[in-house]
């Protein structure tokens, strides 16, 4: 059952081959089976979770399901679940439980997903590796020595390990599309303001955005379609239909113009990876679509950028958790002050103390002009880029990730290296627009991603295009040896 698509779970559990009840037991077992080797969630909601079958399946025998009904699925721990630990990896917010529901998880729950519990990530969402997790690093299930890539890296192991149906993941610089890149899964990012921050622990809110971790681009497309949508309760979120993402993946690629990012193929891509993603764009080639080179000439500039941004919204936004309002809090604090910095010193990480304080330097009355207002201008000058190059063609494509998944430890004392695993992912963000990594030929034995990049709210393009691929080949269908 664990090897099936949503469509074809959703059909097996109409004509009655299964209960949601029994898909989600196989799940369940599946979790308590494999999890010991993979640490890919921090919380399993079991009775929570068979809760949701049971009136899933008495939606089902009334006639009501929709495609989603009764598909068991995990969401990213930094997505408030009411009832739920809700702790974004961190010691701070550990024995935290959500009030009420994140929209995404409100939106999936309407549709009838059952949720089987909170996966693992880099704590806060910091990193891209999944090993600054307070509850420990997440093994990749292609190679356990080996990390799944992060910050979304539970969510992006449990996919692949058939853990789960689906996932949702969070990218603010890349941390959909480098795990499922590491991982062999489909992922995507959708455009800034298609999916509703509202319950999202927030990182770096001009950058942040929810989007599916699935197998195929046909189970993405489903998610996307149940987690998407405006949303009054998020000021960002953008008023605008959704569209049925399922439906737009018939179309074939005739025509397609491909732009393949020269600056994506420089100095720092493994060559097996150049390799692996040339394959995929031949592979685009056959199917009809034409391919040019693209430049995107100011794109070398999105990773300094982005770590001057994204730690100064994140200096701001994690200043609640003061051990008063929200958070961990020391004991027999002598005054405020002491009570604010023990707090803090005790609750948070290595690398999350190291964006605040790159942040609350960057944002200082002496220095804001010299690096947060520059970088906003260097954001500037990378929309613009991707404006001109939608202007030539449809799509972008390169590689997700620079590498393939990376031995645990590899990286973890050298930030700057860790801060290049997502060197091709964090223009994408910086423009807002959406993206997607999707597997394919592995190089190794390890998989690799296909990233490919749209205009504004062209998600539906993204997915028919890696719809397309996928029913070309087999990459996406790959199981890690041991979780088949
Ligand atoms: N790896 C990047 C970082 O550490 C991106 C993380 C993310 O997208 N949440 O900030």
């Amino acid at each position: 059952m664990h090897d099936k698509s949503i469509a074809e779970l959703s059909a097996g559990l109409k004509a009655g081959e299964y209960s949601s009840v029994e898909l989600t037991r196989h799940f369940l077992d599946r979790i308590a089976a494999h999890d010991g080797q993979l640490n890919s969630f921090i919380t399993v909601t079991e009775a929570g979770a068979l809760a949701q079958a049971e009136a899933a399946d008495a939606r089902i025998k009334a006639g009501e399901a929709g495609p989603l009904t009764g598909i068991p699925i995990a969401h990213k721990d930094i997505f408030c679940t009411r009832g739920v630990r809700t702790s974004c990896a961190s010691k701070m917010l550990d024995p935290f439980v959500a009030p009420y529901d994140a929209t995404v998880v409100t939106n999936l729950a309407a549709a009838g997903v059952v949720m089987l519990g909170k996966t693992n990530m880099d704590e806060f969402a910091m990193g891209s590796s999944n090993e600054t997790s307070f509850y420990g690093p997440v093994s990749n299930p292609w190679d356990t020595d080996r990390v799944p890539g992060g910050s979304s890296g539970g969510s992006a192991a449990a996919v692949a390990a058939r853990l789960c149906v689906a996932a949702t993941g969070t990218d603010t610089g890349g941390s959909i599309r480098q795990p499922a890149s590491y991982c062999g899964i489909t992922g995507l990012k959708p455009t800034y303001g298609r999916v509703s921050r509202y319950g999202m622990i927030a990182f770096a809110s001009s950058l942040d955005q929810a989007g599916p971790m699935t197998r195929s681009a046909e189970d993405a497309a489903l998610l996307l379609t149940g987690m998407s949508g405006f949303d009054p309760k998020d000021s960002t979120s953008i008023e605008r239909p959704v569209e049925d993402y399922a439906a737009a993946l018939g179309k074939d690629l005739k025509g397609l113009k491909v732009g393949v990012v020269k600056e994506f193929f420089g100095d720092g891509l493994d060559g097996g990876v150049a390799g692996s993603v040339q394959a995929a764009i031949d592979a685009l080639k056959k199917l009809g679509a034409e391919v040019v080179e693209v430049s995107l000439p100011n794109s070398g500039l999105s990773v300094p950028a982005y770590y001057v941004v994204a730690p100064a919204e994140c200096s701001s936004n994690l200043s609640r958790m003061d051990g008063v309002r929200f958070g961990h809090r020391c004991e027999d604090s002598k005054d405020l002050m002491d009570l604010y910095e023990r707090s803090r010193s005790e609750g948070f990480g290595d690398e999350v103390k190291r964006r605040i304080l790159i942040g609350t330097y960057a944002l200082s009355a002496g220095y804001y002009d010299a690096y947060y207002l520059k970088a906003q201008k260097i954001r500037r000058l990378i929309s613009d880029d991707f404006k001109r190059a939608f202007e030539q063609v449809d799509v972008l494509v390169g590689p997700a990730a620079p590498d393939t998944a990376f031995v645990k430890g590899a990286k973890s004392d050298d930030p700057v290296a860790m801060y290049l695993s997502d060197i091709y992912t964090i223009a994408v963000n910086l423009a807002g627009l959406p993206g997607m990594s999707v597997p394919v030929v592995p190089a190794g034995g390890l998989p690799v991603g296909l990233q490919i990049i749209g205009n504004y709210f062209e998600e539906g393009r993204l997915l028919n295009v890696a719809h397309q691929l996928q029913l070309a080949t087999d990459w996406h269908q790959a199981a890690p040896a041991g979780f088949a």
